[in-house]
């Protein structure tokens, strides 16, 4: 890789820009692809001209001045040998009101409108020409930029890294050929500078050969790094544990219930991994309520039984909590030691948890983000369990995998089913487990959409839900732009609820309570102390009471689907009917009502996964902001998923057949490619 540092042509202030774009290599410009073109490679005469086209003229100013009504302007009436036409300017230096001055002869490229006085153009792009000016013989790419850097200066940037790379190809002719993909060079060429009669919708639209072929090498590179990191995985030590000849056993015999078949299958997958001298790193996906924690803790007990210290982290503190206590009341018996570590502990119990975890006395540390910590120094982990795995970023799984030595195993959970496409690219170097079965005695969740004009209604219904034993969930609306709102919202609800409903038990649960606060609620919640819970969507993950039965969720609209999966599966939990009603305000857009209709029709994770992919995009999934995975740039999921499965079956037989092509391919694409894994 060349940095673009290395190379005279390029200033102080460009690199600058560059950078900010993410652009530092020379690789990464010549990857820089145009948004869309202008075509300023033939001139247009004015009476040819069409409403709503863009085009470029060229001609003589007959008139320039700077009006005041309706509002200030710069007009000047451009005049060819075959009409006149206005330019408008609304904002303008003086240095335009120069180069528009009488009798100068300007090429103008913009798109026609009406105006008052005939066609006119506003704020076109206006250069000084002569007689002999020639047009462009390629379109004119139009890049995405970032204050400060103009496009002038990025196609000059792009057209010097063309002087310096020599675009040299990495796959063999055989191999782009069978595609009918043009070479890596014809490719660039094409989109960086097509010649005047390229199709420019299909330019645009991505679907030239020349984008599908780049699309392919980006895909192409992301499945050839993750082997690569599959197989350093093979090549790195763990310990391996023996399968658990008591313990699991003899859990399995206290539990009131038998493993599905599809949890008894994850559970050899994991255990069977587990016996290896390499780290495991797997997810288990099951959607809500099939069950993962049970599966989860008997490859804790594998480990245990072996002698290592096992972690499980959860993203929030009530779902830390449930599982701390579940633990306690399945391994208490078993006589195994468990610690609890989260943020909002006294410096007392902090300070005890994490001797007991150093000493290695606890042998299960349950906990929130707070495990990861540099403070937290286990004596010999050997299980790294992970729930809600998306709802970490790469670095905090990566902190608690060093955690261990040698390398930790690692369980992912996941109800959040991860889309194929997705799963095939970004998390294409884990194995995966699926419990594709719910546990018998569950009755399938009603859903339905509800205007918030028929709030009263629903407020009724929650009544007699709860007055008859059952339990209920308010949820109330997300507020993206303010948690302070969101809890104002809550209180006022709670007040709400309170007037409304004297007769029964109502609790209040939100993110901003201590955690002893919150533990009390849920507490009396799972009692059934309090019949009715008002709550922020904090108790989307993984919280567990087997009699509630109704939820309402306000705003249904502002969530997202997988959120409101989630939402839904606190309930269904026990053997009665459940019901989830959405509440809408009364002007859906167009998209929030198709999102709607999906939750609606849909009772199955991955169809609202991948309906939830196709309508937001994968930065929701890959929880981009957190992370800071780059995405892939050229390549589309959806609109690739072709690609992807060429480069898929092509990368194997690429690394087999050819590994000098593997690391020439990798090396172009790489501080793109190379952290687009999702480790
Ligand atoms: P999730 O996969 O959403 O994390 P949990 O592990 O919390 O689900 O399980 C949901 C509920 O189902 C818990 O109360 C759990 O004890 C119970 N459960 C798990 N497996 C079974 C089973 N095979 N039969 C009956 N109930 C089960
Ligand atoms: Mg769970």
């Amino acid at each position: 890789m060349t940095a673009l540092s290395t190379l005279k042509s390029f200033s102080k202030p460009l690199l600058a820009s560059l950078n900010k774009l993410g652009i530092s290599h020379l690789q990464a410009l010549l990857l820089h692809l145009p948004l869309r073109y202008i075509d300023e490679t033939h001139i247009t005469a004015v009476r040819d001209l069409r409403i709503g086209e863009a085009s470029l003229v060229e001609g003589i100013i007959v008139h320039a001045e700077v009006a005041y009504k309706p509002r200030k302007a710069l007009i000047a009436r451009l005049e060819d040998a075959s009409g006149q036409l206005t330019l408008r300017f609304l904002h303008f230096y003086p240095s335009q009101i120069a180069a528009l001055k009488e009798g100068n002869r300007i090429r103008a490229y913009g798109e026609v409108r009406h105006g008052y006085f005939g066609y006119e153009m506003v704020h076109p792009t206006c250069k000084a020409a002569s007689e002999k000016t020639v047009v462009a013989d390629t379109l004119t790419p139009v890049y995405p930029t970032v204050a400060g850097l103009t496009q002038a200066s990025l196609r000059k940037a792009i057209h010097l890294a063309f002087t310096h790379d020599t675009l040299q190809e990495t796959l063999p002719a055989s191999v782009y050929e069978t595609f009918h993909f043009p070479s890596f060079a014809a490719s660039l060429k094409m989109l960086h500078q097509p010649p005047a009669d390229a199709d420019l919708q299909r330019l645009e639209n991505k679907s030239t050969p020349a984008w599908r072929r780049l699309a392919f090498d980006e895909l192409l590179a992301q499945q050839l790094s993750m082997r690569k990191h599959y197989a350093r995985r093979r090549s790195v030590n763990a310990p391996a544990f023996a399968p658990s000849k008591k313990m699991v056993s003899a859990l399995l015999k206290s539990l009131p219930f038998a493993l599905t078949q599809a949890q008894q299958k994850v559970a050899i997958e994991i255990e069977r991994d587990l016996t290896e001298p390499h780290p495991m790193q797997r997810l288990l996906q099951g959607d809500v309520g099939s069950g993962k924690t049970i599966v989860a803790c008997m490859a804790a007990l594998q480990a245990i039984e072996n002698g290592w210290q096992v972690a499980l982290m959860a993203p929030t503190e009530i779902l830390a909590e449930q599982h701390y206590q579940k633990m306690l009341g399945w391994l208490t018996p078993l006589n195994i030691s468990i610690a609890w570590l989260t943020g909002s502990q006294s410096k007392k119990e902090r300070e005890a948890s994490l001797q007991s975890i150093a000493a290695g006395s606890a042998q299960f540390v349950v906990g929130t983000h707070a495990l990861f910590q540099e403070t937290v120094q286990f004596k010999k982990l050997g299980l790294a369990i992970i729930d809600e795995q998306h709802r970490f970023g790469v670095q905090q799984r990566l902190a608690l995998r060093k955690k261990g030595e040698p390398e930790p195993h690692q369980l992912m959970m996941s109800a959040t089913p991860i889309p194929r496409t997705l799963s095939m690219s970004y998390y294409a170097d884990l194995d995966v487990s699926v419990i594709d079965e719910l546990p018998p005695g569950r009755t399938p969740i009603v859903t339905k959409l509800v205007s918030d004009a028929r709030r009263d209604e629903i407020l009724q219904r929650v009544r007699e839900a709860c007055l008859a034993g059952s339990q209920a969930y308010w949820v109330c609306p997300l507020i993206e732009e303010s948690e302070a709102l969101q809890l104002a919202t809550a209180n006022d609800t709670y007040a709400l609820m309170q007037q409304a409903f004297p007769e029964l038990n109502i609790g209040l649960i939100h993110g901003r309570m201590k955690p002893a606060e919150k533990q009390a609620v849920m507490a009396q919640f799972s009692t059934n102390s309090l019949q009715l819970l008002v709550a922020t969507t904090v108790i989307e993950v993984g919280v567990d009471v087997p009699n509630a039965s109704l939820m309402v969720i306000e705003h249904a609209e502002r969530a997202g689907l997988s959120q409101l999966h989630q939402l839904r599966g606190r309930v269904g939990r026990g053997a009665a009917k459940s019901t989830c009603i959405l509440l809408y305000q009364n002007k859906l857009s167009e998209t929030a009502r198709a999102r709607l209709k999906v939750i609606y029709e849909s009772n199955d994770g991955f169809a609202i996964a991948q309906a939830d992919l196709n309508l937001r995009g994968p930065g929701e999934y890959l929880g981009t902001r957190q992370s800071g995975v780059p995405m892939l740039k050229i390549a589309d999921l959806n609109r690739d998923e072709n690609l992807l499965n060429i480069a898929k079956n092509m990368a194997d037989s690429l690394i087999q057949q050819h590994p000098q092509a593997v690391e020439a391919h990798l090396a172009r694409w790489m501080g793109s490619a190379e952290d687009l894994v999702k480790v």
